[in-house]
């Protein structure tokens, strides 16, 4: 029978490096070079993290959601999940093992449904993690529903040629090529009539009107991106996967960046109970650690309950994504992890900072930076409310209605029904009461 929670030992001795490596060479980078991983590499910069890169490279554990076709180990998600723990503690550590997003997976869908061509000029480069990459799919006046976007590409002779407006494009300003989600035919269900097209970001018509800053960042020096795409033309070759398939494609992506979000979430959940636990047991008031104190006991064991739970239900759908290769299957389990996960990480978080009393809401210490992030974590990839929408609908769908009055559950039937199969023997027992 198997059914297993133990790492191989070979698998294991590589995340025990990936942990130290993390630790002492890359969440440093942090420090130093904060809101820049997504900048492409010079001066101090590339003769720092060209050698760190190449170091993981030694190690066989770049790109590692990818297949060996593609540059990758083909470890799988689980092996995945097992190794993005770690990274979670780090902004620079999947950049520098060659597996952030949203490039990962702007470049599955890439491998999964472009052109050889399109593979050579977009995606190998992005592999090499030299480039990187936009996906442009919201839009200013809606997000969650994607049948309200507006965006429209029209066929002129052999091109397309797009206008429109696109929001919240991530790192658009440094990306090399945006992957632009508009309508392509009105006439039919959006689901139908929307079409996906690599952009160039140098393409002409391509305006950033804004780059709207997260919690943290500069006013307009940000890292999202509002785009004007003014009669931007481009080549029928610059479909990706055929027009019409634009849902298809971003259920692939979306389906596969959702739960690495999840995978990295564990690793910095865990840093900030690491941090609780170590200020607990340093901090001395009203005569006792605080260690000591029943409620901080109580922030400890909460935060380790949600994790442990939190981790164990990644893994398992890692484990499902791995097993029936089929992002369909697993829609589920994907969509409750995306809705636990923002939960996980602002409880924990907000424990861990209220145990360091006022230091915890400094700029000295994490803590707001990863609050921030687990509101960040209930819109990026879909807010919660939808994606609970999604779950609750698959969880119906193994249910039947009743045509009854009373609940199939409703005890005195149910009693009654036992009463009768075990008639001959209870009448005697029923007697004698
Ligand atoms: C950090 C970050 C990075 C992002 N990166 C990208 C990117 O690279 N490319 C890109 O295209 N987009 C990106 N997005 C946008 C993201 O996909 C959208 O924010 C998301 O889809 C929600 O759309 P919206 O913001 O327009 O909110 P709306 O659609 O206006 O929804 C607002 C709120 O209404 C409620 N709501 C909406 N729909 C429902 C429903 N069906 N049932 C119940 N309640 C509902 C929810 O509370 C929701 O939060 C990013 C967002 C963030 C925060």
């Amino acid at each position: 029978m198997a059914w297993d929670f133990e790492t191989d030992p070979e698998f294991q001795a590589k995340l025990d490096w990936a942990n130290t490596f993390v630790r002492e060479e890359v969440e440093p980078l942090d420090l130093v070079f904060p809101h820049q991983q997504f900048v492409p590499l010079d001066g101090a910069r590339r003769k720092i993290i060209d050698p760190l890169k190449a170091e993981v490279r030694k190690q066989g554990l770049w790109a590692t959601h990818l297949g060996p076709d593609l540059g990758g180990q083909g470890f799988g998600q689980l092996k995945l999940a097992l190794l993005n723990e770690i990274l979670g503690r780090s902004s620079w550590a999947p950049i520098v093992f060659g597996c952030q997003a949203p490039d990962t997976g702007n470049a599955e869908i890439i491998a999964h449904f472009g052109t050889d061509e399109q593979k050579e000029r977009y995606l190998r480069p992005l592999l090499e993690g030299e480039v990187f990459s936009s996906y442009s799919m919201t839009e200013p006046q809606a997000g969650a529903d994607p049948a309200q976007f507006t965006t429209r590409a029209v066929r002129d002779g052999d091109d397309w040629v797009i206008n429109g407006w696109k929001f919240f494009s991530s790192n658009a300003k440094t990306a090399s090529f945006l992957i632009v989600m508009v309508v392509t035919d009105p006439d039919v269900s959006a689901y139908k009539g929307m079409s996906m097209f690599l952009v160039p970001t140098d393409t002409p018509g391509v305006e950033i009107v804004r780059n709207v800053g997260l919690y943290g960042e500069p006013m307009n020096g940000g890292s999202h991106a509002l785009i004007h795409y003014n009669d931007v033309r481009v080549p029928n070759s610059a479909l990706l996967g055929g027009a019409g398939q634009a849902f298809a494609i971003a259920q692939t992506r979306l389906g596969g960046g959702r739960i690495h979000h999840a995978m990295r979430t564990i690793g910095l959940a865990q840093k900030a109970i690491d941090m609780m636990c170590e200020r607990a047991l340093s901090r001395e008031t009203a005569g006792s650690k605080l260690s000591d104190k029943q409620f901080v006991q109580g922030y400890i064991a909460d935060s380790y309950a949600q994790l442990v739970q939190f981790r164990l239900f990644v893994l398992y759908t890692a484990w499902e994504i791995d097993k029936y290769n089929d992002y369909k299957k697993v829609r589920k389990d994907i969509a409750t992890a995306k809705i636990v996960m923002p939960t996980v990480l602002h409880d924990i978080a907000w424990r861990a900072m209220q145990v360091h009393g006022a230091l915890g809401t400094t700029n000295e210490m994490p803590f707001f930076t990863m609050i921030h992030g687990a509101g960040v974590m209930g819109l990026a990839d879909g807010p919660t409310e939808v994606h609970k929408g999604t779950v609750a609908k698959q969880v119906l769908r193994d249910y039947e209605p009743t045509d009854d009055v009373w609940p199939t559950e409703w005890i005195p039937r149910k009693q009654e029904a036992a009463r009768a199969k075990f008639a001959e023997y209870l009448e005697h027992e029923v007697g004698n009461l």
